[in-house]
Formats: structure tokens, C-alpha cells, sequence
């Protein structure tokens, strides 16, 4: 179990023992993680009788509406001027699945001049040092775990309910692939049992999140691997494109390419694969590689971003074509690296 060291974890003993404002946050473009781990930390405060806000920066993924709480979270782009009132009232803010204030990226400014006592609980690389207090465990593999940690480590296991395990799940679940990375650790299992044990449905929350696939969204999945994929094995590499004018062709929705760039990794002796989608002001970058070969670094040092080792994120203010050329052109210097970590991927 981690936790804050034992001083911090009393401040915030103390800073929770009277009722309090409290506002939560999550990243930009938000995805299981932050929004079960957010979810879940509102119940619990909900229930110690705080009064708590949800702010999310942009439109949640369509597979997760049904999480319990999500009816009460405020998206920042629908309702700014009510958002930038709490966040400046709010006396804690919570960080959740995050490691700089940039990451919010529609409230940076308002988040950073906010005067409420800043508590970041997050498992990214290298977070920066802008926070009050720190939670940041990077060998975690989800947010909604540490969060659970927390809770227990403040002794109240038993507020733990349906609401608030069932989110937790989805965190651990989406950012493990189905705790297929990231994972092998007794302490995430461990978690899992004591959520089933209160009572969470594991098979029904992954259907939820995973057996929901609008026909447009499985058609634009299809059209990614049999005419946008390309493999190139020299460089244990593959990765798929997509257009704005694809994104129209299949009426593209918020979160239809989740998980679309985990298809090309999953082709063997394959150590690194990315998705580049053109967005309205840049083209944005999902990378996922296997074993000892760090994406973070790689999208941290060429496409301005960051995050795991295995899974990252980045963008790319040139166009398209450019960004394909530069992707590629970039391969040749990490050859000896793929090929390596796809030796290491292919033994036990
Ligand atoms: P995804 O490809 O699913 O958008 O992101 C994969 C992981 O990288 C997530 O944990 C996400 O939080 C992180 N990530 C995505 N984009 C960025 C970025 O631009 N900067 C940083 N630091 N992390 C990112
Ligand atoms: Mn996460």
C-alpha cells in the first residue's frame, strides 16, 4: 500500500476534519483513469460530508457516462464561468491522474492562480513540484489504486461502497489494459479482490466500458487495420493515420480511437506503435510500447509530451505528412533499441 509519509498524511487528516469546499480535477481529454479515479474520491468526500465539485476540462468519452457520479461532474467547456467560480473558491483542489497543471490545459491559468491547499494523487513520470502535497507513485499503474490507498490510509476501508469500488475498478481496469500491463504487482490484485468483496460487478463494469461500440466506431476500428495500418518491421514499428476526413467519413465521437493504436502493438515482435489523429489545432499522438522501450522519453524529446513508459501521449503542430516524415525519419537512431525490446518481448 502507498501512501503520503506519515506527517504529510496527518496535515491532511487535519485539513479533512471539518467539512470542507472542495474541488477535484482531472487531465484534458480524460480517460478511465481520471475520471474513475475523480468519481470515486467524490463519493467518498461526498459521504464525510464535504461539498465537493467535479471539474473535467473536456467532453468525457461516451463509454463512460454511465459511471456513478458523472451526472453531477462539470465539463469546463460547457459551463467556464461557473467552473472558474469554484476553482477560485475552492479551499482543496485535488490533482488526479496528473503531473503539471499544464495537463488541464482549458483552466491552467485559473488552476495555477488558485489559492486552495493543491493535493496531486497521480502515478505520471517526473511530476512537477507546483503541488501542496504529492501522492505520485509512477510503478502504480492507475490512479483509482492510489486511491484506494488513500482512503485506507485514512482509515476508512469501510466507507468504501458500490459507487466508489466500481469506479476505482474502471481506473484499474482501463489503465492496465484489462490488467494486461502495468500490473504485476499483488497489491493491484489484492485491491481488486477487496473491491469484490464489497461487492462490484467486475464482469458487468467491463462490459459497460468495453461491449457499448457504436456501429460507427467498430467500422472506423475495421478501416484502421485493413487500409490505415502500416507496419514497418525493420523498426519493430507500426502505426495508423487518421485525417479529419476519415474522422467525418465514420462520425467520429469522443473516444471512438480508444484503444485503436493497442491493435497495432499487439502484432508480434512489434516494440512500438502510435496513432496519429489530425485534430483542429494540431495532430495528436497516442504511443504504446512493449517492454524496456520508453515512449515517454521518445514523445517527451520529439512531440512536446509525455507520460508512461509504455504509453504516452504527444503533438505535432505540422502537418500530417510532415509528422508522418518526421516519425519515420526518427526510427533509423531507436533501431538498435526496438529490436532489442522485441527480442526481450518474444522469450519468457
Ligand atoms: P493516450 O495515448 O491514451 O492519450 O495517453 C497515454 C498516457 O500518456 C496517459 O497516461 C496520458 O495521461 C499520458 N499523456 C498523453 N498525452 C500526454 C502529454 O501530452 N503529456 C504528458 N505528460 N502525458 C501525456
Ligand atoms: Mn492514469
Amino acid at each position: 500500500m502507498h501512501k503520503f509519509d506519515s506527517h504529510t498524511l496527518e496535515q491532511i487528516k487535519g485539513i479533512l476534519s471539518q467539512s470542507s469546499n472542495i474541488l477535484i480535477t482531472i487531465h484534458y481529454n480524460p480517460d478511465g483513469d481520471a475520471v474513475g479515479s475523480a468519481l470515486a474520491l467524490y463519493h467518498y468526500l461526498v459521504k464525510k460530508g464535504h461539498k465537493v465539485n467535479i471539474l473535467i476540462p473536456n467532453d468525457v468519452p461516451q463509454f463512460l457516462n454511465w459511471m456513478p457520479g458523472m451526472q453531477d461532474a462539470i465539463i469546463y467547456f460547457h459551463k467556464s464561468k461557473l467552473a472558474d467560480q469554484l476553482i477560485k473558491e475552492a479551499k482543496i483542489i485535488f490533482c488526479l491522474d496528473y503531473n503539471a497543471f499544464s495537463r488541464v490545459v482549458s483552466f491552467e491559468k485559473q488552476l495555477t492562480e488558485a489559492e486552495g491547499i493543491k493535493i496531486l494523487i497521480d502515478h505520471h513520470i517526473e511530476p512537477e513540484k507546483q503541488f501542496d502535497f504529492a501522492l505520485s507513485v509512477v510503478k502504480v499503474s492507475s490512479t483509482s489504486e492510489l486511491i484506494y490507498d488513500f482512503i485506507c490510509s485514512l482509515g476508512d476501508r469501510s466507507i468504501i461502497d458500490n459507487n466508489i469500488g466500481a469506479n476505482l475498478y474502471v481506473g484499474m481496469m482501463t489503465d492496465t489494459g484489462s490488467f494486461s500491463f502495468a500490473c504485476n504487482y499483488p497489491h493491484t490484485f489484492e485491491t481488486v479482490a477487496d473491491l469484490i468483496r464489497i461487492g462490484i460487478d467486475t464482469e458487468q463494469i467491463h462490459r459497460l466500458v468495453y461491449d457499448t461500440y457504436s456501429e460507427s466506431r467498430m467500422r472506423l476500428l475495421g478501416y484502421c487495420l485493413s487500409e490505415k495500418l502500416v507496419v514497418l518491421k525493420e523498426y519493430c514499428t507500426a502505426y495508423i493515420s487518421l485525417t479529419a476526413e476519415d474522422l467525418k467519413r465514420f462520425s467520429f465521437q469522443p473516444g471512438d480511437t480508444e484503444g485503436v493504436v493497442n491493435y497495432a502493438l499487439s502484432i508480434k515482435d512489434i516494440t512500438m506503435a502510435a496513432l496519429f489523429t489530425e485534430k483542429k489545432e494540431c495532430i495528436r499522438i497516442s504511443f504504446r510500447s512493449k517492454c524496456d522501450f520508453s515512449v515517454n522519453d521518445f514523445a517527451k524529446k520529439h512531440f512536446g509530451g509525455g507520460g508512461h513508459r509504455n504509453a504516452s501521449g504527444g503533438d505535432s503542430y505540422i502537418s500530417m505528412e510532415e509528422t508522418l516524415t518526421k516519425f519515420t525519419n526518427l526510427l533509423p537512431e531507436y533501431k538498435d533499441a526496438l529490436v532489442s525490446a522485441a527480442e526481450k518481448s518474444s522469450v519468457i
